[in-house]
């Protein structure tokens, strides 16, 4: 059997795969089983941020793997607990749990908001969310997620989510109550369409969060790590999180989630209320701290240079109704179907994602104006067919 029966018959039917077999990539370019050349626009949805089998990354990991591969929180690791302190110097929070996705950082941002409230009063647990969010696949991440397309199966979902309209500060308001303990927000929706919080709107969070003592908890799973320009998104938007989740390009392509709590809520999990057999893992974290590291003001720069290269070559093409998101997180509205463009592309030499309705773009951080041209000039040709 070729690699796509095989996966077919025993990998579990949970994902419509594009046509392709990755086997191999450098930087910003990948290859097919077949030698087939792919410019790189999706980066593995936004998690190998420095591209394919980069060599500063992969020395950290080769380093950190010759020395040990995990060793469980029962001990002290030096990965960790360094990355870790750069975290909260960079950011200001002031500790951070370590764990190994998207969903799972947001389980704990949700218990630390929990027990939070509760400690206060029984029912102050009720999470405000928004509509077109998406915060993960487990039970309670699902319910944290306002799309309804994601709450038909698997119910009885956790209870304590309301979902209201984005970009809305009357319903926002009205949906405040003295049990809200938080309100989680991405600063751009990635899979809800890369949708771009507005900044009035934001601003409305920021002053009831500080007002009422809710937590204000930024899914930055996606947006975080460079992606959006700045270290996390926030940093450029004025906002002052309690808890901040993280993901996807934390440690560029290796499993790894990590929640940082702020002063309101740094000592809020004592022993034993929460815990993760790989959190930390000492390789993610020797990943992680490599790509912390070169995400410095000048390498941010040149991300918000790319993204405005790019949002205006896009804004050129002929069928291109719109360009939304932050950074190297964009959304493409197109004449066209965003669904046919990902296909026809990948056909031509380029991966690109959707969201909803939008062809989405996440390149790696790092990749060269003469991929980016490449890639362009592909989406173009597909767009104004
Ligand atoms: C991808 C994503 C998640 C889920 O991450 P996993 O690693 O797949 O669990 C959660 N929140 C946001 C904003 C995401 O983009």
């Amino acid at each position: 059997m070729n690699i796509k029966e095989l996966d077919k018959a025993y990998v579990a039917n949970t994902y419509a795969r594009f046509d392709a077999v990755i086997t191999k990539g450098k930087g910003s370019t990948l290859y097919g089983e077949n030698g087939e050349e792919y410019i790189d626009f999706g980066s593995g949805i936004g998690t190998n941020a420095f591209g394919a089998a980069d060599d500063v990354w992969k020395e950290a990991v080769i380093e950190q793997l010759n020395k040990i591969q995990h060793t469980s929180n029962l001990y002290y690791t030096e990965p960790g607990a360094i990355l870790a302190e750069m975290l909260c110097k960079k950011t200001g929070m002031k500790k951070v749990f370590f764990s190994n996705s998207g969903a799972e950082s947001n389980e704990c941002a949700i218990k630390v908001a929990r027990k939070y409230g509760t400690d206060q009063n029984p029912d102050k647990n009720v999470i405000i969310t928004l509509e077109n969010s998406f915060h993960g696949r487990t039970i309670t991440t699902l319910a944290a997620t306002g799309q309804d397309k994601f709450h038909h199966n698997f119910t009885p979902f956790t209870e304590g989510f309301v979902h209201v309209k984005a970009n809305d500060i009357d319903a926002l308001e009205n949906a405040i109550t003295d049990n809200v303990v938080a309100i989680m927000i991405e600063t751009v929706q990635g899979e809800g369409g890369v949708n771009v919080l507005d900044k009035d709107y934001l601003a409305a969070i920021e002053k009831i969060t500080t007002e009422k003592d809710i937590l204000l908890v930024i899914d930055e799973v996606q947006t975080g790590n460079g992606r959006c320009g700045e270290l996390y998104s926030y940093m450029g938007l004025g906002l002052t999180p309690d808890i901040v989740s993280t993901a996807k390009g934390l440690a560029g392509g290796l499993p790894m989630g990590a929640t940082m709590l702020g002063s309101k809520v740094e000592n809020t999990l004592s022993y034993g209320d929460h815990g993760s057999t790989f959190g930390a893992n000492p390789v993610c974290a020797a990943a992680a701290i490599s790509n912390i590291k070169r995400l410095d003001d000048a390498f941010l720069g040149e991300v918000k240079e790319k993204s405005a290269y790019l949002i205006d070559e896009l804004k050129k093409i002929n069928g291109v109704k719109s360009v939304s998101g932050m950074g190297l997180m964009l959304g493409i509205e197109t004449e066209k179907a965003a669904g046919d463009i990902a296909k026809e592309a990948l056909n031509k030499g380029l991966l690109v994602l959707t969201a909803k309705t939008k062809v989405r773009l996440l390149p790696p951080l790092n990749i060269t104006k003469d991929e980016l041209d490449r890639g362009l000039k592909i989406l173009k040709e597909i767009i104004e067919k």
